[in-house]
C-alpha cells in the first residue's frame, strides 16, 4: 500500500505517522537536501522507489 496513504489513515485515525524517506527514490547520497531526512513524514518531494 502506499505509504502517503498508510500515513494519510494513520493521521484520521490518531496514530503515528510512518517515514518516507526509506521508500523514496531520492532517499541516497545528494539526491535529497532536506535536512529531516530520513525522517520526513510529509514531503512534496516525495517519489516511491519500486
Ligand atoms: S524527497 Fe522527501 S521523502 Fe524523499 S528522501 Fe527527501 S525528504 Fe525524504
Amino acid at each position: 500500500m502506499n505509504v502517503k496513504l498508510v500515513n494519510m489513515l494513520r493521521r484520521l485515525f490518531g496514530g503515528k505517522p510512518v517515514p518516507l524517506c526509506p521508500t523514496c527514490k531520492y532517499d541516497w547520497r545528494s539526491a535529497c537536501d532536506n535536512l529531516d531526512r530520513p525522517h520526513v513524514t510529509k514531503c512534496d518531494q516525495y517519489e516511491k522507489r519500486f
